[in-house]
């Protein structure tokens, strides 16, 4: 329950407050731009099931893993252009958020590995 509560929080709230930070006078518009950035969860529509609550997204699918994530890294930080660059910090911000979620689930599973929650990655 608090990791559902604390991942939809990161994902839908706490980006208001980045928005809030990167531009005090578009702070809403920006929010709207930051929520857009979930749209990457599109690639969850190309899996087997598309929803699988214990699955971690990191590694496994396309725009989650680990040749696209540091890209949106990069870009975070280097890409001048306002507006793309926020879009950068959302994804860059949303991976963060679902890796807390896959640590959390690591945490919480006694008997898995890490290679079996991180099943897209090893
Ligand atoms: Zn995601």
């Amino acid at each position: 329950m608090l990791q559902t509560i604390t991942h939809y929080f990161l994902h839908f709230f706490f980006i208001g407050a980045i928005a809030y930070w990167y531009d005090k006078n578009n702070w809403k518009k920006y929010w709207l731009l930051l929520l857009a950035t979930m749209l990457v969860d599109l690639d969850h529509l190309l899996a087997t099931p598309i929803f699988s609550p214990g699955r971690c997204s990191i590694g496994f699918h396309l725009l989650h893993s680990e040749y696209v994530i540091p890209l949106y890294f990069l870009g975070a930080v280097f890409i001048k252009h306002k507006i793309i660059r926020l879009i950068m910090i959302g994804l860059a911000f949303h991976m963060i958020t679902d890796f807390i979620d896959c640590l959390w689930m690591l945490s919480k599973c006694e008997a898995c590995s890490a290679a079996e929650v991180f099943e897209g990655l090893f």
